[in-house]
């Protein structure tokens, strides 16, 4: 019987798996040009612009606008779509942090509908459930780069008179019954966070159909400027969340390279997933056969301790990155975040700003399915993905060595 690495064993493998950020010859030229033209931000500068054209192109989008993250890109959006206090915004309780935060941060109150167990996406049965007469917006999550069921959503929305904001800051090149994502709902926000699949250390956009929306979120990422209008004059309360030259030269380099690394990123995924398919208790996340095109920044699959002599899903992912596999368990439940349930205290005028100890946080709704199945997910992240066949078959091989050890 092989030794499992974590007991001292030789680890299955021992080569890196890609690394991320990548990088070449194309981002040095751009950056350089942003250098050389001392044009270092966006108002005398042209590579934002150059980007957000070219990505509004790529997202299917009439419109796109860069900001400094995918947090104020949420924060933007919501308040483009007067969202504010006394508004409910229903969102999936699995996750980014942000997706909840920007409720809280233009004064409204997240609410969670729980997510369906087999895709890990928001379920449209229990967004329904969850409209009151203070809703405003639905905020579907397409969490791992895989688009939500947007049918449904949109004949939800519609009925209830609803915005939709779609949270696609980890799906750059997904799309639904072939429409790209972002601009299917109202607005579409996405992120180029140092983690994502196309990066400028920071970054975000928002996508959008709408030009009246556009110029909202225009003037609001501009310290409330308008268009046509002086420097000084500012008609609305903004933030300055404008994006760098730099950051818009990265990008245009990233974005170069996005087409062929979603499709790498797909074939390897579609290999894995079959792969796995032939190990008991790991389950991949499913996908829809409505989505016609998955990002593939997350890898998600449920584990089940049964079929791993009771191991649990933690102890499991450490044996798993012994045998030289990165993994990692994911998010938690934010609908028992203290952050979440802080806010919720803070906006009820229960606690005072910074009163942290002995303070009583209230408790949310449960979202039973995202609770469960937190305590037992894997996570490979993309970069994983941007190698070949055998990377993948290393990733089975290392499953099935610790499955037949603890059998
Ligand atoms: C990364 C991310 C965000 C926030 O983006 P930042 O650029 O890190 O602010 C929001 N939602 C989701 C789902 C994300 O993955």
């Amino acid at each position: 019987m092989e030794e499992l690495a974590i007991e001292g064993g030789t680890p299955l493998r021992t080569m890196p798996y890609p690394s991320w950020p990548v990088w070449d010859e194309r981002e040095q030229r751009q950056l350089l040009e942003v250098l050389h033209s001392g044009q270092w931000g966006i108002l005398d500068g042209g590579k934002v612009a150059q980007f957000e054209r070219a990505f509004a192109a790529y997202q299917g989008a009439r419109r796109a606008l860069c900001v400094t993250s995918g947090t104020a890109a949420l924060e933007v959006a919501l308040r483009a779509l007067g969202v504010g206090p006394g508004d409910e915004v229903i969102t999936s309780p699995y996750t980014f942090v942000a997706t909840p935060s920007a409720a809280f941060l233009v004064g409204a109150r997240p609410v969670f509908a729980d997510i369906d167990p087999a895709t890990y996406l928001i379920d449209p049965s229990q967004v329904e459930a969850a409209i009151t007469d203070r809703t405003r917006a639905i905020v579907p999550v397409h969490i791992g780069g895989c688009p939500c069921d947007m049918d449904a959503i949109m004949e939800i929305a519609r009925r209830h008179g609803l915005y939709v904001l779609e949270d696609a800051c980890q799906a750059w090149g997904a799309s639904w019954r072939g429409q790209p994502v972002g601009a299917i709902g109202d607005l579409g926000c996405f992120s180029f966070q140092a983690s994502k699949n196309i990066n400028a250390g920071e970054g975000g956009a928002i996508v959008s159909n709408d030009p009246e929306l556009a110029e909202r979120c225009w003037s609001l990422h501009n310290v409330g400027r308008v268009r046509e209008g002086a420097w000084y004059q500012h008609e609305f309360l903004g933030w300055n969340y404008r994006m760098t030259e730099w950051q818009g030269a990265v990008l245009l380099a990233q974005l170069d390279r996005l087409p062929e690394h979603v499709a790498l990123r797909a074939d390897n995924a579609a290999y894995l997933a079959a792969r796995l398919g032939e190990v008991e208790g790991i389950t991949p996340a499913a996908v829809d056969p409505r989505v016609t095109g998955h990002a593939w920044h997350l890898f998600i699959a449920t584990y089940d301790p049964a079929a791993f002599g009771g191991r649990t899903c933690a102890e499991f992912l450490k044996m798993l990155n012994a045998e030289g596999i990165p993994c990692s368990a994911g998010y938690v439940p934010l609908n028992r975040s203290p952050a979440i349930r802080r806010s919720l205290a803070e906006q009820a005028g229960e606690i005072g700003p910074w009163e942290l100890g002995e303070v009583d946080l209230p408790e949310l709704p449960a979202c039973p399915v995202a609770e469960d199945l937190c305590q037992r997910t894997i996570w490979f992240q993309q970069r994983l993905f941007l190698g070949d066949h055998e990377d993948m078959d290393d990733i089975a091989a290392a499953i099935a060595k610790i499955q037949r050890a603890v059998l």
